[in-house]
């Protein structure tokens, strides 16, 4: 399951190539990031020096890797891109640390997901700007030491809690990124709305990025697929009645539900009030644990629909509403969370 998240993703970066903002100005919203970046990285120029290490972290689609190129442009600086599962060896990541120049960026997706040995390698590089490689084993075991240029990692991950701790102290800047709100997500499908030759009326755009689960990623996707209707229909301009026909054909719930989170949170409900854990749920959904914690259940808890408690995940009150069921009477639930 977890490969094919990946397969999906990586299918819309390339369909997505040219809808990825090339300036400070078309990255809407996280505004708060952008204003110290860009501090961090004036501050940086003016002393002539690499930045310092960057950690984004948040859940898939809100926008790291774009930031990451967006920074690199802004240091006039070449970005390599890779992510953690693809790093196997010490070796692999020596060879990557080793080909940098002076003021690289190194960009690594999915950093949780380095093995311990990959990152050993990583924290000397980080700190000293300096590669231990050990040659030999046992009593003969020699360490060399190589210098590395001076270079900025950007780690990108979707659980900053799965970061060991020597690793996320390494990183002088941690960002969380936030879910969007439907004004910010409406800018950015009529920015990549003009990029693809469709017109947005307003009230299309505003309606799509009601349904796009606080995420670009999905905003642009649904762009696309209701782009896709219009066209079909001959039509120049994206409409609010095309675009609401489109979305209900594709199944996507007037609340911005996917299926993922119906599922789940019709689960929470029927199970009146009683917590349910992280791996009772997967196996009832058929969903590996990591891909719940990180995909779907974010968006859920930003906006109230479920809560976690010591004992497991609850649905709220706001969800009971949203099923037009009465909540659950918590005085006639033990301990456990039990109903009695
Ligand atoms: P992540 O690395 O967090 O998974 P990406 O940076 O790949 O997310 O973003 C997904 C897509 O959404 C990109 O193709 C980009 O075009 C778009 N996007 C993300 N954030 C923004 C933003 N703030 N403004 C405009 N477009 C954005």
């Amino acid at each position: 399951r977890v490969v094919e998240v990946e397969q999906i993703s990586f299918e819309d970066e390339s369909a997505e190539v040219n809808l990825r903002p090339s300036s400070w100005d078309d990255y809407i919203g996280q505004e708060k990031i952008k204003k110290n970046l860009k501090v961090f990285i004036e501050a940086s120029k003016k002393r002539g020096e690499a930045l310092d290490h960057i950690l984004f972290y948040g859940p898939p689609g809100l926008g790291k890797t774009t930031l990451s190129y967006l920074i690199s442009s802004e240091m006039n600086s070449n970005i390599k891109v890779t992510a953690g599962p693809m790093i196997e060896k010490s070796g692999d990541l020596a060879a990557i640390l080793t080909n940098l120049e002076e003021g690289d960026i190194l960009f690594i997706d999915e950093i949780h997901r380095l093995s311990p040995a990959v990152e050993e390698i990583l924290y000397p590089a980080m700190e000293d700007y300096r590669l231990d490689i050990i040659i030999g084993s046992g009593p003969a075991a020699q360490t060399v030491k190589i210098d590395l240029p001076r270079f900025t990692l950007i780690g990108a991950t979707t659980r900053a809690g799965m970061l060991s701790n020597p690793l996320r102290e390494r990183f002088g800047m941690h960002f969380r990124m936030q879910f969007y709100d439907h004004e910010e997500l409406a800018k950015i499908i009529q920015k990549a709305s003009v990029k693809l030759n469709k017109n947005c009326e307003d009230d299309a755009a505003l309606e799509i990025s009601k349904r796009s689960r606080g995420t670009p990623r999905v905003a642009l996707r649904l762009l696309r697929r209701v782009r896709d209707f219009s066209e079909v229909e001959n039509e120049n301009m994206i409409h609010l009645k095309r675009c609401k026909y489109a979305l209900d054909e594709l199944g996507v719930n007037e609340s911005g539900f996917d299926e993922m989170d119906i599922n789940l949170l019709e689960l929470l409900v029927s199970n009146r009030g009683k917590p349910m854990g992280l791996s009772t749920i997967a196996a009832a959904l058929s969903e590996d644990e990591g891909t719940i914690e990180d995909a779907i259940e974010p968006y859920l808890l930003a906006n109230g629909f479920i809560e976690r408690t010591a004992r497991g995940r609850v649905a709220s009150v706001k969800t009971y509403e949203l099923f037009r069921l009465s909540y659950p009477n918590s005085e006639k639930l033990d301990d456990e969370g039990r109903l009695f």
